[in-house]
């Protein structure tokens, strides 16, 4: 075992935007910090989040954003009241990247990539000095209490070394996408420190659906737009959202599903079985569905009807009948009542490697204010691996940027 020589004080672990953010606060201070990432090089998934437009945050109201967060926003508010979405924009102009605010409400840098904004970032880190090491893998305490890791060279040959340090910063991630860096091996080792962690599951995923072969064949990777998706949580409340789907050969994905995916996780592991309904006008009132199509349907079929009459897409009209029974396109009053109440079953979600982000985490009961382990002292933790979920839309990065932060100050105030 090789020691390293230079010791630095303060450790961070995983270099994604919470780890990238605790150090930039920590240095701030005066401290000198060295990053350590198992990957090549840092910020690979906020990288991947910014090939899709990088939505940031949002900038709907604070209490609004704050309820986003689901059980955990009690949790998260301390950290989020302190960094808002409006603190967390004006830090990114800053950097020297302009934000704008889409339609939805949602953020996006100017750019709509991440890579800009990353570059300045580490720009600037590098300027604090803060160190940063790639190709470092985490891999636990060794007996006296030091950090462990496999150090891996360009020409993959690996040591192991370990570091003794005074405080370190856990910003492991969760457990999706685990080609990016965040692979959950993290839990083993904290478990083994008797810390509580609720199980990682997938979250803003998509949900497995029996297509018949016709239906998928013809409809994998068509939206279907302006809807409205309802389902229940375990309370029975219902939750409903405008928004869209996809359909997917293996079922259903998109926007709107990963809005309620925590909703139907829920259902599935309690029941075995999620429901999602579908309102495939929410624009059209029952009454006004029912009395266009009472109209003379002439020669028309009735899907040439119902495209003519309701303006339903191909994709809407192939979902109806898939998903219903001969008799229901006979009888009006049903098919009226189907439109609106469209009910697709799923008995199972899509596997974490494939979810945008991931649900469960470290219980914020084995954290004090500040993010420190409380049967650890001196080890903070940061971003995706809390136990806390929220939908797309930026909530998930304007978290992990606070609760890094949080962890940053945390560190500082430790310390003296
Ligand atoms: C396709 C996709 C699109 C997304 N789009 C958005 C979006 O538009 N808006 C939004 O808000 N969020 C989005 N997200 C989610 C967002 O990117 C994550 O929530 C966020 O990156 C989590 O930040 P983090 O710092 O907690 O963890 P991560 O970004 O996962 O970083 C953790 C780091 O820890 C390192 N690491 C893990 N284990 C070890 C170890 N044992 N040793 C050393 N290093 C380790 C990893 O290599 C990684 O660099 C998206 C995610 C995906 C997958």
């Amino acid at each position: 075992m090789l020691n390293q020589s230079s010791i630095p004080s303060i450790t961070i672990i995983g270099a994604g935007p919470a780890g990238l953010m605790a150090a930039e606060v920590i240095a701030s201070a005066g401290f000198s910090v060295s990053v350590f990432d198992a990957m090549p090089s840092v910020g690979r998934k906020f990288l991947l989040a910014g090939v899709g437009g990088m939505n940031i945050t949002h900038s709907e109201p604070h209490a609004q954003l704050l309820s986003r967060y689901f059980n955990a926003e009690s949790d998260l508010q301390p950290y989020i009241d302190q960094f808002t979405s409006k603190d967390l924009r004006e830090w990114i102009h800053r950097l020297g990247v302009e934000t704008f605010v889409g339609t939805s409400g949602r953020v996006f840098p100017k750019e709509m990539k991440a890579a800009p904004l990353l570059r300045a970032w580490l720009y600037k880190l590098r300027s604090m000095d803060v160190k940063i090491f790639t190709r470092h893998e985490w891999q636990g305490w060794n007996e006296s209490g030091e950090l462990t890791f496999i150090r891996t060279n360009t020409d993959k040959q690996s040591d192991i070394i370990s570091i003794k340090t005074d405080v370190c910063v856990l910003a492991l991630g969760g457990a999706s996408w685990p080609q990016l860096g965040s692979n959950g091996v993290w839990v083993n080792y904290l478990q083994e420190k008797n810390i509580s962690i609720a199980p990682l599951v997938p979250s803003n995923c998509g949900f497995n659906v029996n297509w018949s072969e016709k239906f998928k064949t013809e409809f994998a990777g068509e939206p279907i737009n302006t809807i409205q998706l309802s389902c229940l949580d375990s309370q029975s409340a219902m939750h409903s959202i405008r928004s869209e789907a996809m359909v997917a050969a293996f079922g259903i994905e998109g926007t709107g599903v990963y809005a309620l995916s925590s909703f139907l996780r829920q259902q599935i592991i309690q029941q075995g079985k999620a429901e999602l309904i579908i309102d495939l006008l929410p624009d059209y009132s029952l009454e006004k569905i029912k009395s266009l199509l009472s109209k003379d349907r002439q020669k028309n079929s009735m899907s040439n009807f119902l495209r003519k009459q309701l303006n339903l897409s191909p994709v809407k009209i192939a979902l109806l009948r898939e998903l219903t029974e001969k008799n229901v396109w006979s009888d009006i009053n049903l098919l009226t009542k189907t439109i609106k109440n469209l009910k697709i079953n799923s008995f199972s979600y899509r596997p974490i490697e494939e979810a945008i982000s991931s649900a469960g985490g470290i219980d914020f009961d084995e954290l004090d204010v500040h993010l420190m382990l409380k049967k650890l002292p001196g080890v903070f933790c940061a971003g995706e691996m809390l136990n806390w979920e929220a939908p797309t839309g930026g909530y998930l990065l304007t978290a992990c940027f606070a609760t890094g932060r949080a962890a940053g100050l945390g560190v500082v105030e430790y310390l003296r």
